[in-house]
């Protein structure tokens, strides 16, 4: 490999505020076409905005959880450009003096650490939608979203592979999230992202010349857009070619990149303070009030949950990688506690990270999607440990239970899964096993310590799982050592 990529981020995040940031319209997701709309966010001459205040406390928290300074002085200032889901002609920003600066956010790639600079987070507002409908070859616009509230984070370029990047993406989005900032649905394009690209040969100090890819929709897209864009920029340099600055679109379905057109410079934007908007101060004590109802953030939750629950790195990575999740996990291992006086931090995380996550790959679903509770988890590890199901029951009632959201007790009784400690009975289904299987009792008295798994497979068989299996172990070795 001649050549290094550099990647720098620009993410476009919705704001959870109830209404648009410069005007009382809702911000609600959805609803008829044209239904949020007022002179304000119509850009209807004369129409007055104000600030909405949330939306400038939303973007502080943002910048103190990724380490930046805040602005005293905040300007407004507008980007002229016409397009038609921009119903003023220009976009509300700020360019000049953005709420956040020189931040933060260390990331972990395969256990090391690294360190990616937040350049300037600024509030904004989104445009409209446009609706292109080729049938009718015609457009229609939705200005809903026109004056939704927004932010863009801008890192440094400091992001090398698109393994970074995405490492970068999802510790960004957790934040997010766990603030309360943003429902960072990329679906619904409350998170989007633009990757700024270059190449230069391994050594060089001067950038490359950038592009700007666009119209990335999801995680995997921004990861082979990097790798498709590199690799495109260094078969341009390998062949004498030049790389033109410019912006691209991603094309997800064909898995490339096409030129949409050249970058425009700052100049063609003609920005300049929007001179409906007074400037705005944000003092230490507004900053001081957010930094103290800041809520736990990933980062320290991880570290709590191996000091405080024990766990392992690795589950502590896990769990906290949604606040969801570690709400449910707490939550849990709080009422499992009440019930045992023991905490059991290692049997509740072994739960979600195996059966639950296996659960909600299959199903393609989330957490949030279940019926499951913390109060029927727990139920179900009392059932367990009281042996009146068996493990591998417990996972089929672990199944249902998610989808019904029914009690555990229910659907044993409903299934008739209480596990078989009866001595009497499975010792009689132990010796049918033995007699179905004289060759297996061969192997096993020859040495094969394998069989002794295969004896026990057909006993749980025959007993559809619902065998104590502690019980059936015994009872074989018992019946073995008889059986001549
Ligand atoms: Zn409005």
């Amino acid at each position: 490999m001649k050549y290094e990529t550099v990647v720098g981020l620009e993410i476009h995040v919705e704001l959870k505020t109830q209404s648009k940031m410069f005007c009382a319209c809702s911000t609600a997701f959805g609803s008829e076409p044209n239904s949020q709309c007022c002179p304000i966010c119509l850009g209807i001459p004369g129409a007055l905005p104000t600030i909405n205040k949330k939306a400038v406390e939303l973007a502080i928290k943002t910048g103190l959880a990724l380490n930046c300074k805040i602005s005293e002085y905040n300007t407004m200032d507008r980007k002229n450009y016409f397009y038609p889901d921009l119903p003023k002609a220009y976009q509300t920003t700020q360019q000049y003096h953005p709420i956040c600066r020189d931040g933060y956010l260390d990331i972990n790639i395969d256990g090391r650490k690294k360190r990616v600079g937040i350049t300037r987070i600024h509030l904004e507002e989104d445009a409209g939608k446009l609706i292109h409908d080729s049938e009718n070859s015609l457009s229609l616009i939705d200005y809903n979203r026109a004056g939704v509230p927004l932010i863009e984070i801008v890192t440094e370029p400091h992001i090398e592979s698109p393994e970074e990047a995405v490492a970068f993406l999802e510790e960004l989005r957790n934040i997010l999230i766990y603030l309360d900032v943003s429902d960072c649905k990329m679906q619904e394009g409350s998170l989007r992202c633009d990757v700024n690209l270059s190449i230069r040969p391994k050594g060089q100090t001067s950038l490359g010349t950038r592009t700007e890819m666009k119209n990335l929709n999801s995680f995997r897209a921004v990861q082979r857009a990097i790798k498709n864009e590199a690799e495109r920029q260094q078969n341009i340099l390998e062949s004498g070619g030049e790389i033109l600055q410019e912006t691209r679109r991603w094309d997800d379905l064909k898995g490339q990149s096409v030129a949409m057109r050249e970058k425009q410079e700052a100049d063609d934007y003609r920005y300049f303070q929007d001179p409906d908007l007074v400037p705005f101060i944000i003092d230490n004590q507004m900053v001081e009030k957010i930094k103290n109802n800041m809520p736990e953030l990933p980062a320290q939750k991880r570290e709590r949950f191996v000091s405080e629950y024990g766990l392992p790195e690795y589950d502590s990575r896990i769990l906290t990688s949604s606040r969801e999740l570690a709400d449910f996990f707490e939550a849990s291992v709080k009422l499992y506690d009440e019930m045992k006086g023991s905490k059991e931090s290692k049997t509740v995380s072994n739960w979600l990270m195996g059966d639950l996550m296996r659960l909600t790959k299959e199903l393609g679903v989330e957490l949030g999607d279940l019926k499951l509770t913390p109060s029927l988890l727990v139920q179900l590890l009392k059932l367990i440990d009281q042996g009146v199901i068996s493990s591998p029951i417990a996972k089929e009632v672990f199944d249902e239970m998610c989808q019904s959201g029914q009690e555990p007790d229910k659907i044993v009784e409903k299934k008739g899964l209480r596990q078989i400690s009866d001595i009497d009975q499975l010792k009689e289904i132990v010796r049918e096993v033995i007699q179905e299987n004289p060759k297996t009792i061969a192997d096993y008295k020859a040495g094969k310590k394998k069989a002794f798994g295969h004896l026990v497979g057909q006993t749980m068989k025959k007993t559809k799982g619902k065998a104590n299996p502690q019980l059936v172990n015994k009872l074989l070795q018992d019946e073995i050592n008889i059986f001549q």
